[in-house]
């Protein structure tokens, strides 16, 4: 029996020294498991014992602080470590014992290095909620903080100069308008566009012409503030919006002040000196429009008026300008024909097929000349247009003049094409439409399956069933349905199933990044793959260079139309490349 006990005891003592092992191994990997978290983390830690008055630093304390912690008053040190605002912060939350409180966390800012520091505060209570221990954790979080002020600073302003960038300004320009409407206040929009740039960059280089967009921005930046927003557009246009515009800071001043900069010369980097002008045209609201897009548009189209007027000029937004002239498009139908061509020109795009760079058809975009012979873009008086119902003779003019054209190179040439025409939503909507545009096209000739009508997703807005019904008669009769800017709205390709086109128009905004951007990358190539699926034909808009050429030819993307493959060029652009191409060899 004893041997047995003693058998047991041995058992016993055994046991007890492989578990004080095991332990002992346990502990050991616990204290390198906390060494390494301690290397690697970037915080560093104070611990402090209430019972002992014991307290340590732990980690990376270096990182941080060039001094050491021995007793509790050393903490008092820190304060003088960081800046002035954060001394009384980090005071209450050393010590948030004294409000009972178990945890607490705030950013502080060092002083000398500048770092940022999430300072993080636990405390242990024991069971007669007396404090026993304390752990303060110093977290560096300069890195994320830089990132996240990058990150907003990217998506208010603009890189290059510091003013806000066009979706931030039109953003706060809304809210200067809701202001404005309850305040019952007048909003300014001022359009500036510097005078001949393409002239000053060609003639200092293109370096100094970004010096010269950067040095003129740098400089309206002091003249805002909370009821001056300042934007820069794209290259040389910039646009200023006023609260509540008088005095100081009223349209007349602020362009004074602007002149008066401008009297003098900008030094750009290299060290020449450059003098510039601009031509500025202003808008306000509520007399010439009352929403923030079109109050940019009316203080664009006057800049023009500024410039026909031999530039260096200020133009106040007159409706008499835009109004009338659109005014007297409506009401005078008899006189439509003189009307119309003495203001509005055709322009053709060519569309060629990817494959075998052939040319496929023309896309028709309006040109309006001013008195003085400049074109304006259709981009800035089409949604005027739309809005106040002149997009209707105006639309009716194009399909006409687009088809008289075509029908007369359809009888010289008899190259095959296809004509693409815009529609706007308004226009499709009229009750006559269809039978309009098909008595046109019976008039010159022009069988319906040459024709192609581009469309927007915002035609389909409104009243879905009906417009998709409509568009389902005009294929009936022949007519080609293409979907303009895909990718720009609400689109998505699921809801493309079943819809009565026959081409998708790949945005350009997706072109422009192809090559630079993955994201796109994928997003176009799919775009590409899956409309080919549901049986529609691919037209890449904007397309400007081979490169993107070549790799939209590799998705087997079915046409090409961009300033590569053909600007919009005149009547007689095209007629000299049908020329060309049907000349007998
Ligand atoms: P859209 O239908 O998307 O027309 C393409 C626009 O992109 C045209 O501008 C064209 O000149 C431009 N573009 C073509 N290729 C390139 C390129 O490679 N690079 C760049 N940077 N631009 C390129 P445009 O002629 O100023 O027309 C602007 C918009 O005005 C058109 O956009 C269309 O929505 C509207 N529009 C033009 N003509 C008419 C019309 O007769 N009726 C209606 N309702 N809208 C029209
Ligand atoms: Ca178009
Ligand atoms: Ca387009």
């Amino acid at each position: 029996m004893e041997n047995v006990g003693e058998v047991k005891n041995d058992i016993r003592g055994e046991e007890t020294v492989e578990a004080l092992a095991a332990e002992n191994q346990k502990l050991r990997r616990e204290q390198n498991m906390l060494r390494l978290l301690c290397e690697t983390s970037n915080s560093a830690f104070i611990y402090y014992n209430y019972q002992e008055d014991r307290i340590e630093t732990v980690a990376n304390w270096d990182h941080f602080f060039d001094f050491t912690v021995a007793q509790i008053g050393d903490l008092a040190k820190l304060y003088e470590r960081v800046e002035d605002q954060y001394v009384i912060p980090l005071k209450e939350g050393f010590f948030i014992e004294k409000q009972n409180r178990d945890r607490q966390t705030f950013e502080i800012k060092l002083k000398e290095s500048g770092l940022c520091v999430e300072v993080e505060v636990n405390i242990v209570y024991d069971e007669q909620k007396r404090p026993t221990d304390k752990i303060i954790r110093f977290k560096d979080i300069t890195r994320m903080m830089a990132q996240k002020d990058e990150l907003t600073y990217m998506a208010y302003y603009d890189i290059l100069t510091g003013l806000y960038n066009r979706n931030y300004f039109i953003r706060l320009l809304g809210e200067f308008l809701r202001r404005a409407e309850t305040e019952n206040c007048k909003v300014a929009v001022m359009f500036l566009d510097i005078d001949d740039f393409r002239r000053v960059n060609d003639g200092i280089g293109i370096i100094a012409g970004d010096d010269l967009v950067q040095l003129f921005g740098q400089y309206l930046t002091n003249l805002m503030n909370s009821n001056v927003i300042i934007s820069h557009f794209s290259t040389d246009i910039y646009c200023i919006g006023i609260y509540d515009p008088c005095g100081a800071r009223s349209v007349e001043t602020i362009y004074q002040v602007i002149r008066d900069r401008l009297r003098q010369p900008f030094r750009m980097t290299d060290g020449q000196e450059v003098n510039m002008t601009v031509s500025v045209g202003v808008a306000e609201y509520p007399e010439s429009a009352t929403r923030t897009l079109e109050l940019v548009n009316c203080a664009e189209i006057v800049m023009f008026k500024a410039k026909s007027r031999g530039k260096d000029a200020i133009q106040y937004f007159n409706s008499a300008i835009l109004e009338d002239f659109l005014q007297t498009v409506t009401i005078q139908n008899k006189l439509k024909e003189v009307v119309f061509e003495q203001n509005f020109t055709m322009f053709f795009q060519p569309q060629c097929y990817a494959a075998s760079g052939r040319l496929r058809g023309v896309e028709a975009l309006i040109r309006w000349k001013d008195d003085q012979g400049d074109m304006i873009s259709p981009a800035v008086f089409i949604p005027i247009a739309e809005k106040n119902g002149a997009i209707v003779p105006i639309g009716n003019w194009v399909i006409e003049k687009s088809v008289q054209i075509f029908a007369k190179w359809r009888e010289k040439y008899a190259y095959p094409l296809v004509l693409s025409l815009n529609i706007s939503a308004v226009q499709c909507k009229q009750n006559d439409f269809i039978d309009s545009i098909l008595l046109i096209l019976e008039q010159y000739g022009v069988p319906p399956e040459e024709i192609e009508l581009e469309i927007t997703e915002t035609i389909l807005v409104d009243d879905f069933e009906e417009t998709k019904k409509r568009l389902s008669d005009l294929r009936k009769a022949g007519i080609r349905i293409s979907l303009d800017d895909f990718g720009t709205g609400f689109s998505s390709l699921s809801y493309l199933k079943g819809l009565p086109i026959d081409t998708l128009k790949i945005d350009k905004s997706f072109v422009d990044t192809l090559l630079t951007d993955v994201n796109t990358k994928i997003i176009t190539e799919s775009i590409i793959y899956m409309v080919k699926r549901l049986g529609y034909e691919t037209v890449a808009e904007g397309v400007e260079t081979k490169e993107q050429f070549s790799y939209l030819q590799e998705l087997s993307c079915d046409m090409i139309q961009g300033y590569y493959t053909g600007r919009p060029m005149p009547e007689e652009g095209i007629e000299n490349l049908l020329k060309e191409l049907t000349k007998k060899v």
